[in-house]
C-alpha cells in the first residue's frame, strides 16, 4: 500500500531538535528565552527591510493584535478580502467590529483594487471610515501591492497584511509581510515552514513591537505586583516551539525552491490539457512562494469538475482541496456587507489546491501525474 500524499505537510530541516535540546539544557522551557529572541532576529534579517518582529502563539493572534494596535474596537468596520481562510476575518469579530468583504481580481486571486475603492467610498458615504484594510497574499501570491497601498494612502487607512501563506514571496523584490502597517506570519503545521503552531507580527517600529509583546504577555504594567490597565492576552510563542522555528529558518530558501518546483511540475503536467490553468504569477513584479499550487478547471471544456478530480485523487489517497470558500458566502458572515462581483465565487466553484509539499518525492509526483492522465484521458 502506498502512503497518503498530503496537500502540505511539515518538513523538518534537521537542526530543530538541537535548538530544543538547548532550551531543555538551559531550562528555558517558557514563553520567553533565547530561541524566541533568536527566531525573531532570524525573521527580521530574512525580511531585510527595517522591521521588528514579535513571535506569537499563532498567525491568528498576530492579526488580532494588529487590529487592536490599529485601534479597531466595538462597532468599527474593517475591510477584509473575502477570498481567504476564516482566520483572516475572525479577529475582526473578536473586536466586536464588522468585516466589510471585498471581491478578488483574476490575476492574483487577491483583493480587487477597484472593488476596494468602491467599498471605501460607500462606507464613508454611509457614515463610517473603515478602521483598517486586511489584505491577503493567497497561496503565497502577492496581492497588487502598489494599487492597494495607493488606495489605502488616499483614504489614510492602515493596511494589515495577512502574509500567513506568503513567507518567502516578494513583490518587486521586497518581501511580503513588510508592506503594511502590520504584517502577520503563520507557522502552523501546514505552512511553508512550521513551529508546529505559531505566528509572528511584523511591525514597522520598535514601539509597535513592544506594545504587541506587552499585550501578548497579559498586559502587565511596570510594577512589582500584578497591575493591569489594559486587557491582556496569552499570545507569546514558547521557547520550545521557537527552537523549531530557528531550525526551519535555516532551510526556508530551500523550501521556497521546492514549492516553486512543484508549481513548475503542475504547469508541465497540465500544459497539454485544454481547460485547465495552473495559478501562477501575472508578471515579473510578483514572486510567489507557491505555498499551495492550485488549478482552475473549466468544466465546459474538460467535462470534468473540480469535484470529479478531487474524488478521483481521493480514491488513490491523494489529498486535494477546493479553494477557500469566500467569507461572504459563509453562514457566520451572511449579514456582513460585500462589495464586488462573482470573481471569488467562480474561483471557489472551479478551483482546486493540489499536493504542494516541499517533501514530495518523484514517486509521489508520478502517482499524481498518472491520476491526472487517467482522469483527463491524456
Ligand atoms: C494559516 C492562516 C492564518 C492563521 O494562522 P494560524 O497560525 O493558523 O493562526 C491566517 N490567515 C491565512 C490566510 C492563513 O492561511
Amino acid at each position: 500500500m502506498s502512503s497518503k500524499i498530503w496537500l502540505s505537510s511539515p518538513h523538518m530541516g534537521g537542526n530543530e531538535l538541537k535548538y530544543i535540546h538547548e532550551a531543555f539544557d538551559t531550562n528555558w522551557v517558557a514563553p520567553l528565552g533565547p530561541n524566541v529572541n533568536g527566531f525573531e532576529e532570524d525573521l527580521e534579517k530574512y525580511l531585510q527591510v527595517d522591521s521588528y518582529v514579535a513571535a506569537l502563539s499563532a498567525g491568528t493572534a498576530a492579526l488580532h493584535l494588529a487590529l487592536i494596535e490599529c485601534g479597531v474596537t466595538h462597532g468599527d468596520e474593517v475591510i477584509c478580502q473575502s477570498m481567504t481562510f476564516s482566520a483572516s476575518a475572525n479577529p475582526i469579530a473578536y473586536q466586536g467590529a464588522t468585516p466589510i468583504f471585498v471581491d478578488s481580481e483574476e490575476d492574483t486571486w487577491n483583493i480587487c483594487p477597484i472593488a476596494l475603492e468602491e467599498a471605501i467610498v460607500d462606507r464613508i458615504a454611509k457614515g463610517k471610515t473603515p478602521k483598517a484594510i486586511l489584505v491577503v497574499h493567497l497561496y503565497g501570491m502577492p496581492f497588487k501591492v502598489d494599487e492597494v497601498l495607493a488606495i489605502a494612502a488616499k483614504y489614510n487607512i492602515p493596511v494589515i497584511e495577512d502574509a500567513a501563506e506568503a513567507l518567502g514571496s516578494t513583490y518587486k523584490g521586497r518581501k511580503c509581510g513588510t508592506f503594511g502597517r502590520f504584517g502577520a506570519l503563520s507557522f502552523n503545521g501546514n505552512k511553508i515552514i512550521t513551529t508546529s503552531g505559531g505566528g509572528a507580527l511584523v511591525c514597522n517600529t520598535k514601539e509597535d513591537k513592544d506594545k504587541a509583546v506587552f499585550l501578548a504577555t497579559q498586559a502587565r504594567d511596570n510594577a512589582p505586583h500584578y497591575q493591569h490597565s489594559h486587557i491582556g492576552y496569552n499570545y507569546r510563542m514558547s521557547n520550545i516551539t521557537a527552537g523549531i522555528g530557528r531550525g526551519q529558518m535555516e532551510v526556508l530558501d530551500n523550501r521556497v525552491e521546492a514549492r516553486r518546483a512543484m508549481n513548475a511540475f503542475y504547469q508541465e503536467l497540465f500544459a497539454g490539457i485544454d481547460g485547465v490553468t495552473v495559478f501562477t504569477e501575472p508578471n515579473e513584479d510578483f514572486f510567489s512562494n507557491h505555498w499551495l499550487s492550485a488549478i482552475l478547471i473549466d468544466a465546459e471544456i474538460t467535462g470534468i469538475t473540480r469535484e470529479d478530480l478531487r474524488l478521483a485523487f481521493l480514491e488513490d489517497d491523494i489529498e486535494s482541496r477546493p479553494l477557500w470558500k469566500p467569507m461572504h458566502m459563509q453562514p457566520i458572515f451572511a449579514d456582513a456587507p460585500y462589495y464586488g462581483g462573482i470573481v471569488a465565487e467562480k474561483l471557489f466553484d472551479n478551483g482546486l489546491c493540489l499536493p504542494s509539499g516541499s517533501n514530495l518525492t518523484d514517486e509521489d509526483r508520478a502517482r499524481i501525474a498518472a491520476k491526472v492522465k487517467e482522469v483527463f484521458g491524456k
